[in-house]
């Protein structure tokens, strides 16, 4: 089977790392890559927004499976015209990657699904915004309604930092993406990330992980992309897990495909536990960048046939062959990320590292300069590892950061805290 993969963050080296391990896959390309996957790889420069490019690449090499990375390319409807060329792909029309694409979208499904959620209004003017945070009062929510890159969420302490929230969307801030405004209700609780393969009739989880959002240790400073994640989550208990299925993602699933518009891919739904209920947070329409990492590497060859049954509706008779272990990836990112960083410093010690299926380093951004590696993004490697417990995971990826070489970059040493 040849596959390409769109994306080129380290979600979408670790989700070729996995392909790789799988004998089915005869030829791997990744579009546009980076310098970590063109070692196990084909890269190839595409325009992933594109879907006509992209089909007409897929005809030229004899592509038989195209597995989308991120939500731009789902939510541009790049997966509805590879289908209607006649591919297989994995990821979710335009139409269902709405429930990533538009936050009041999601809070619909919700209301027509009976799934708990924060309360909530729905906002097209500041003035109206503005009364009901008034009626409400703080904490609050205030979110951009449309693809913000996890920008436009904030969470008002104060009524006036909340007001000031909404004057800055609807002031255009975040472009078109703030035009609508979702104010919600503060939820308490534990944060977790649960993972479910669709087939647009089934739902199979696929694990729970928890990420660090914050720049700082404890949790604190500024959010980013993500600083580092774990897998298994443990606040997701099988009774907390069974609640997340039957309460709020089988019955969004339901209707989904009762609007037409049925899900298929991976349903990455964030949720907030408090006293052992779930709620629902958002829904996200791809991996977790860095969460992915840590599913993959206690997936492993498997992932390439749990993704190709779902593309192709057999999730009803496949099934995840768990072994009892642990994951947990640290992100190394630039200095001064998330703030401005700088580009193209060197990374040594990269070569000498273990990779294998208790130890991977998967580049974010990364390029390769006169042989050597360069760092090109903001958050620029996720070192993983796997172990038995979650510490002798930690224990091994923190191992590997310490061969790093890498003066430029930063990294907080206390991933996965709140489970060890
Ligand atoms: P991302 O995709 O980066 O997670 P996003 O922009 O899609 O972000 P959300 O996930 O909706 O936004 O919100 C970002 C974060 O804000 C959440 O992970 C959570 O910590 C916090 N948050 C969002 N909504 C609420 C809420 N109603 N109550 C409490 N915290 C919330």
């Amino acid at each position: 089977m040849n596959i390409l993969i769109l994306g080129g963050g380290g979600r979408e080296h670790a989700l070729a790392w996995a392909v790789m391990q799988n004998p089915k896959c005869d030829k791997l390309i990744v579009a546009p890559g980076n310098a970590g996957i063109a070692g196990i790889a084909e890269c190839a420069s595409l325009d992933i927004m594109d879907g006509g490019a992209v089909a007409n690449f897929c005809d030229e090499n004899a592509v038989d499976f195209v597995i989308v990375g991120p939500e731009a390319p789902l939510a541009a409807g790049v997966a509805d015209r590879l289908r209607e060329a006649g591919l297989l792909v994995f990821g979710p029309s335009a139409a269902a990657a709405q429930l990533e694409a538009s936050k009041s979208f999601t809070k619909e499904i919700c209301d027509a699904a009976g799934a708990p959620t924060a309360g909530y209004g729905h906002f097209t003017d500041a003035a109206s915004a503005r009364a009901y945070v008034e009626a409400q009062g703080a904490p609050i929510v205030i979110k951009a309604d449309g693809l913000a890159a996890g920008k436009g969420v904030i969470v008002a302490e104060t009524v006036d930092q909340a007001l000031a929230a909404i004057d800055d969307m609807f002031g255009g801030e975040f472009g078109s993406a703030g035009a609508e405004v979702v104010v919600e209700e503060f939820m308490e609780g534990e944060e977790a990330s649960f993972f479910v393969l669709c087939d647009g009739q089934t739902a199979l989880p696929l694990g729970t992980a928890q990420d660090h959002k914050r720049v700082g240790e404890g949790d604190t400073g500024p959010n980013t992309g993500g600083m580092g994640a774990y897998s298994p989550a443990p606040v997701m208990t099988d009774e907390v897990t069974r609640k997340a299925l039957d309460e709020i993602v089988r019955p969004s699933l339901a209707e989904m495909a009762r609007r037409g518009t049925p899900f298929q891919g991976i349903l990455f739904v964030g949720l907030m536990i408090k006293d052992g209920q779930p709620r629902l947070v958002e829904y996200n329409v791809r991996f977790g960048d860095p969460e992915c990492q840590v599913l993959m590497m206690r997936l492993g060859a498997q992932a390439l046939d749990l993704l190709q049954a779902a593309a192709e509706a057999r999730l009803e008779s496949a099934q995840v062959n768990w072994a009892d272990d642990h994951a947990l990836t640290v992100v190394l990112a630039a200095n001064g990320y998330p703030g401005d960083y700088d580009k193209g410093s060197v990374i040594k010690g990269l070569e000498a590292l273990p990779e294998d299926s208790f130890n991977m380093v998967f580049h974010a951004g990364t390029a390769h300069k006169d042989g050597q590696y360069v760092a090109t993004g903001g958050r620029v490697l996720a070192v993983t590892a796997r172990g038995a417990s979650l510490s002798e995971a930690a224990v091994r990826a923190y191992a590997m950061v310490d061969r790093i070489d890498w003066p430029e970059g930063f990294c907080r040493s206390d991933i996965g805290w709140r489970a060890l």
